[in-house]
């Protein structure tokens, strides 16, 4: 069968508008196509191939799980995912763990878990899931609601109930929302889709002092700024408060899906059996990559080593904008980051990212105003350096049209 760009036109649902190359093969922080050109990935699967695309230690422990055992479903435990739930729970503020495979799937198990929670320990009034504008937390109904983009979320009919928005960094909008009925907030610790924006300490902080003093619950969505990706384990790491509820996915898995909530012992009491669950959940396949996937981000090497890139990240981009003058600001942290495009360029990302596409650089937008970087957290400097002037060049292709 002759497998081309035309065939998506035909047998798939029109929801996604895929590029025209169709890539075959990756490694490290490269991608070939069909027809063998090499592509730089500053892109990652968006906040995905931690590790870059075929890991050969994620290779092995793949192939390794692959031959003992694919699936139990949770009516058995299995081996890697204890082991997983051990490691995500030692190196958080959590103890318990669910394990779920997506972003979406997690938080909707953190917000099921916080109204429940809420509903037997102070009853039924106490029902308000706070969440901010721009917010992204996946695209099941009730998470694509609680995400802050009415585009992504109307048009489905009636939406769950309970739920509001004010603006991030915005601590007077929540202060003047909240009150002895709101079950939750949920905030990404650093905001991703919504455009590459980082908390001020004063607004984490105020935000945590708001969920103590309202006995409301903290949920942090680290679905991307989680795994490394900040130079932190997790993003709270490096805001000096924890969360009552944290979900990550992404990363995790490194390219093989998985997510999880994770949780203290005394929230997570309030799902007992039978409340929630997932046929897939803790998959042993799932849980192995992703165990390999903790053990190497979690070290000094790698996590020292996202600070390093993104400071070779941030000369490269700032030598570029002092030619061109297209971008406000270069923000975000770590290996999250945004170009933020200037009045004269506004509306404009995705030509970035065509141009950057013609130059053979894969990259992100968040939005329209932002191009976006999340690559391998182990990049090669090289593949840095190469991959900028790619996208030197096709900076210079936008701006002198
Ligand atoms: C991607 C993302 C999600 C959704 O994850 P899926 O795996 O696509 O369901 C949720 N929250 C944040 C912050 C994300 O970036």
């Amino acid at each position: 069968m002759k497998v081309t760009r035309d065939l998506f036109n035909e047998v798939m649902v029109p929801n996604y508008n895929p590029a025209a190359m169709i890539p075959v093969k990756g490694q490290g922080s490269r991608v070939w196509d069909q027809t063998g050109t090499e592509y730089i990935d500053f892109a990652g699967g968006i906040a995905v191939n931690v590790l870059g695309h075929c890991h050969p230690e994620l290779v092995a422990a793949l192939k390794e799980q692959g031959e003992k055992l694919w699936h139990l479903s949770n009516v058995l435990t299995n081996e890697p995912a204890l082991r997983l739930a051990k490691k995500l729970t030692d190196a958080t503020f959590a103890q318990r763990v669910y394990f779920a495979n997506s972003g979406a799937e997690a938080n909707e198990a953190a917000l099921k878990l916080a109204r429940r929670y809420a509903l037997d320990v102070y009853g039924e009034s106490k029902n308000q899931i706070i969440a901010f504008n721009q917010g992204f937390h996946g695209r099941t109904f009730f998470t694509v609601t609680v995400g802050g983009q009415a585009a992504y979320s109307d048009g489905f009919g009636p939406k769950p109930g309970g739920v509001d928005h004010v603006d991030y960094n915005d601590l007077a909008a929540l202060e003047a929302l909240m009150s002895d009925n709101t079950c939750a907030v949920m905030m990404e610790p650093l905001q991703g889709e919504g455009g590459i924006i980082r908390p001020t300490d004063e607004f984490a902080k105020g935000v945590r002092a708001l969920c103590d003093k309202y006995n409301a619950l903290l949920i942090f969505d680290e679905v991307q700024s989680g795994v490394g990706r900040t130079g932190e384990l997790y993003a709270y790491m490096g805001l000096g408060i924890e969360p009552d509820i944290l979900t990550t996915a992404k990363a995790l898995g490194g390219g093989f899906p998985i997510g999880a909530m994770l949780t203290t012992t005394k929230i997570a009491e309030h799902l007992k059996v039978g409340t929630h669950g997932s046929t897939y959940g803790g998959n042993p396949l799932a849980c192995a990559v992703a165990e390999r996937v903790l053990d190497i981000v979690n070290t000094p090497t790698v996590l020292d080593g996202v600070k390093h890139k993104e400071q070779l990240f941030r000369q490269g981009l700032e030598a570029i904008n002092q030619k061109y003058q297209c971008f406000s600001e270069v923000r975000g942290q770590g290996l999250l980051l945004g170009c933020a495009l200037t009045e004269k360029f506004a509306g404009r990302s995705r030509e970035f990212l065509v141009a950057a596409a013609d130059e053979h650089l894969m990259c992100l937008i968040a939005g329209a105003n932002v191009v976006r970087f999340a690559p391998s957290l182990i990049i090669p400097d090289e593949d840095i350096k190469a991959g900028l002037s790619r996208f030197e060049r096709a900076v210079a292709k936008v701006v002198n049209g």
